[in-house]
């Protein structure tokens, strides 16, 4: 999960890698450090506890130079956070290594290693391959056949760059379920786990296929397969035009991107809508014939995405008329599960790197599914390769941890399929009609939603001193409540449940007090009376409510429940529109109780490891 920037130039290189571990620290960032190899052929490493901050104030202190280099920001896996276990490792000053996800065989190679003489400085799992690698070394001598020896004898995931001080102007490159991508320059290549840390210098990428082994000098770029050959691998280049290391007017990229759903969403929507509804072409080509046969419907997805593909769960058997299922990932992948026949597995993961939904799509696919489905925001990710079909959901680079329009536009995206699966069934002609005009007004309806900031803002004081919150919804709010409750935990550590609202008699009734706020999420739909008496369960017990309602539902503000109106709105359209006053009420209160809203403690944003 963490961020990986590498160099091979003429040019100093220090500001370069600095840069690139800035624009990654949002996938990991409780330590960091750097290395690189200066005139002088010396190994200079200096790794920091804490932010890329810390590590380039201390560049800046005793400055580095250096024309190749590797750095790093960690999302500790093995070993706890500390400038010893910080990457990069060396070994006998010679080799050093940056490392993404998990060596899951680190102890039985660390004894053999230690047998051999080789001196351990770390706890991590990382420091192996920088031993192995020379411990290979001292048989072979060739940089490349060192690190392809190493890396067969690794069981588990990484995306690594490993630098000899003794073949300066090299860096080897492997990857095995971690993403990895060389940058092209003119007279000088890169590396790194995700390109955005490179858009400062390159828009060329080539992406590494799983098992490959790459080494990269100033001027070539040599690629291996996981058995040795030589293999090329496609150059594409990026148009991203977007600078995501800019928070424009926001004081966090959080609500920076909370604000951007209306544009993110008529972006998902674009080009793949007309009056009459989805456009054939959206989910690829050939997907509106194979959408036809499908008969059922299996979502895989983690965390945020997964509340998704639980929203979508209501919309394909109450519109489409199709059975859906939705399984955590890593469940999923690690039980026996029976394909219906006629299936479509579909699964949903912001950055396309999730390793758990990763494994279960590669698990999924020896099922007997029909056909395969992502959707994704990363172009190019690994979910995306590997599945046969995908949906590209543009929400634009996401950086606060704490996913938002990813979440939106995943929505969007999903509501296209049922569209797109309800053409043969169900849907009419005039419901598919009313369906795609519901959608195209969204973007609108987003907007207006906002507007509520600052009452929301106002709302978030209540929250400051308050350890638990209950979230409450019925019917597709009810994933909502749960996407409203996982927002809250995740950036202000307010303990937060949500429950499906007529479970409430079924325990946790008993949690309701003075000192556990109540927050419901209540459009004006067919429920609404359900709610309403459940509403009234809660005021009994002395419960403080806030009810996110229909204007329309005409709930009344009194001393024990606070009422924020949201405009009227198709339907079919409420789980998108409720999100955002339960994103806005977490950022608030994280914001009053001095959380770091964009990296949260213990978080990371793209979850590359198990
Ligand atoms: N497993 C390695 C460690 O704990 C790498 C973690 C990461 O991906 O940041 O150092």
């Amino acid at each position: 999960m963490c961020g990986i920037v590498g160099a091979v130039a003429q040019r100093d290189v220090i500001e370069i890698l600095l840069e690139g571990l800035r624009r990654l620290e949002y996938r990991g960032y409780d330590s960091a450090g750097v290395a690189v190899l200066g005139s002088d052929k010396q190994l200079q490493r200096v790794r920091c506890l804490g932010k890329v901050k810390i590590l380039a104030d201390a560049v800046a202190r005793d400055p580095l130079q250096g024309s190749t280099g590797i750095a790093h920001t960690r999302w500790a896996t093995h070993g706890q956070p500390s400038e010893r276990n910080a990457h990069p490792h060396v070994s006998n000053d010679r080799i050093a290594v940056v490392h993404n996800g998990i060596i899951e065989n680190h102890a039985k190679l660390r004894s053999t290693l230690q047998e051999q003489g080789f001196v351990f400085t770390s706890e991590t799992d990382t420091e192996v391959i920088a031993h192995l690698v020379e411990r290979e070394l001292n048989s072979t001598n060739n940089l490349l056949e060192a690190v392809q020896k190493a890396v067969s004898q690794l069981h588990g995931a990484y995306g690594m760059v490993i630098l000899d001080k003794q073949d300066p102007e090299r860096l080897l490159l492997a990857r095995s379920g971690s993403p990895m991508v060389i940058g092209l320059g003119i007279g000088e290549n890169f590396v790194a786990s995700d390109p955005l840390a490179l858009l400062p210098v390159t828009r060329r990428f080539i992406y590494l296929e799983e098992g490959d082994v790459a080494e990269i000098t100033r001027r070539d770029v040599n690629i291996f397969s996981s058995d040795g050959i030589p293999v090329t691998r496609d150059i594409r280049e990026t148009s991203a035009t977007y600078d995501a290391g800019d928070k424009g007017p926001y004081r966090h990229f959080m609500l920076k991107e909370i604000f951007e759903q209306p544009l993110a969403v008529s972006n998902t929507l674009e080009g793949r809508l007309n009056e009459a509804g989805v456009l054939d072409e959206t989910f690829g080509n050939g997907a509106a014939e194979l959408l036809k046969k499908i008969e059922h419907v299996q979502i895989i997805a983690c965390g945020t995405s997964y509340h998704s593909g639980l929203v979508a769960r209501y919309w394909m058997e109450a519109l489409a008329g199709v059975s859906c299922n939705v399984e955590i990932a890593s469940e999923f992948r690690y039980r026996k599960s029976v394909v219906r026949p006629n299936s479509l597995l579909v699964t949903i993961s912001q950055s396309g790197e999730t390793a758990d939904t990763l494994a279960a799509l590669r698990l999924g696919k020896t099922l007997g599914y029909v056909t395969s489905l992502a959707i994704c925001n990363v172009a190019g990710s690994s979910l995306v390769r590997e599945s046969d079909l995908a949906f590209m959901t543009r929400a634009g680079t996401e950086i606060g941890v704490a996913s938002t329009k990813a979440f939106t536009t995943q929505l969007v995206g999903l509501a296209m399929l049922v569209l797109a699966l309800g053409k043969s069934r169900e849907l009419g002609v005039e419901r598919q009609r009313e369906l795609a005009a519901a959608l195209k007004s969204l973007p609108g309806m987003l907007e207006e939603t906002l507007k509520l900031a600052p009452v929301i803002e106002t709302l978030a004081v209540d929250f400051a001193e308050k350890q638990h919150a209950l979230f409450l919804g019925r019917g597709e709010e009810y994933p909502i409540a749960m996407e409203g409750a996982l927002k809250l935990k995740e950036i202000s550590y307010i303990h937060a449940e949500a429950y499906a609202a007529g479970e409430l008699k079924h325990g946790p009734l008993a949690l309701i007090d003075a000192d556990m706020p109540i927050i419901v999420v209540a459009p004006n739909n067919d429920l609404l009376e359900k709610l309403a008496s459940n509403i009234e369960e809660v005021r009994a017990r002395g419960g403080m409510l806030y009810v996110f309602a229909d204007q329309t539902a005409h709930f009344e503000t009194s001393a024990d429940m606070k009422v924020i109106n949201l405009p009227h709105c198709h339907e079919w359209l409420t789980p998108i529109i409720y999100t955002l006053p339960l994103q806005l009420l977490s950022y608030y209160v994280a914001v009053i109780r001095g959380t770091d809203v964009d990296q949260p403690r213990n978080l990371a944003k793209s979850v590359t490891v198990e």
